[in-house]
């Protein structure tokens, strides 16, 4: 009995599985018939392994949260770098575009309180700045523009400046020729001498700002590239800079002269913080493989 106990039992996991001949089966299904030993071990066999589920869909969940992550990155990603793009070729394309000076380009009408300026209709933008002299008398720096954007759309009207005479203390006007060339600014109304507009080159200043920061943390980086967490924080600092100049070559290319500061800085800004973003997302996809 004991004997054939041992022959049963070595035959029941091929049973379990239907895996014998009829022959043997009907061997095995009579000697179970009569011995609950045997009868034990085969539902011993017949019971589900005991597979633990959770355990393993949970790499797979893991997997595809990761999956999730990721492609909610490249889509944040491909914004970020299509707004910059977008910015860039918005403040390209409204960029002003100083006229130099000639005859045709302004006349001037004078009455006894304000003198009226009245550029041609080629010009779609201007402005004036103002200086008090020490004998209060004003001095006036004219400048007119148009946009790319302007001539695309053919945007055309008549732009005036009016000045006005507070009590009737003379006036000079000069008209800026900013960076159309370098000549000095040409007088239009009162004075006579050749005064140059300082260019503003605070821009220049932030480029070269950006720059040094930029390469102390590069230097940083060398020096703490072993320390793993260190490294990831530097790098994420280093984008900063990075951005910024990144920005400025899409606003202003390489010059650093600026006569309308505050747009051309705004858009500087809005390009670096759109790169930053798609630079910091591009990091994370990079680190992750
Ligand atoms: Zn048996």
């Amino acid at each position: 009995m004991k004997h054939q106990c041992d022959l049963i039992k070595d035959l029941l996991p091929l049973y379990a599985e239907d895996m014998v001949s009829p022959y043997t089966a009907s061997l095995v299904e009579e000697h179970l018939a009569h011995c609950t030993d045997c009868q034990k071990e085969l539902s011993l066999l017949k019971k589900p392994m005991a597979v633990p589920a959770p355990k393993a869909t949970a790499p797979l969940e893991k997997i595809k949260k990761m999956l999730l992550l990721k492609k909610i990155q490249a889509i944040v990603l491909t914004a970020a770098l299509a707004i910059a793009g977008t910015l860039a070729v918005f403040s390209y394309l409204t960029a002003p575009i100083y006229f130099p000076y000639s005859e045709d380009l302004l006349t001037v009408t004078t009455t006894e309180d304000a003198v009226t300026i009245s550029f041609n209709e080629s010009v779609t933008g201007c402005s004036y700045e103002s200086v008090k002299g020490s004998d209060n008398a004003t001095t006036y720096f004219l400048s007119a523009w148009t946009t790319r954007l302007d001539r695309i759309l053919g945007t055309y009207g008549t732009r005036e400046i009016v000045l006005e005479k507070e009590d009737r203390i003379p006036i000079s006007i000069y008209f800026s020729q900013n960076d159309a060339s370098s000549e000095s600014d040409i007088p239009i109304y009162g004075g006579t001498s050749g005064v140059v507009t300082l260019p503003r080159l605070a821009l220049s200043y932030y480029l070269q700002l950006a720059g040094i920061v930029f390469l102390i943390l590069a230097v940083a980086l060398l020096v703490f590239w072993r320390k793993k967490s260190v490294r990831l924080w530097l790098l994420r600092i280093l984008l900063l800079p990075l951005s910024y100049i990144l920005g400025h070559l899409c606003v202003k290319g390489f010059s650093g002269v600026s006569y309308h500061m505050t747009r051309d800085l705004c858009f500087i800004v809005g390009v670096a913080l759109f790169l930053y973003l798609a630079l910091l997302f591009g990091l994370n996809l990079l680190r992750k493989k």
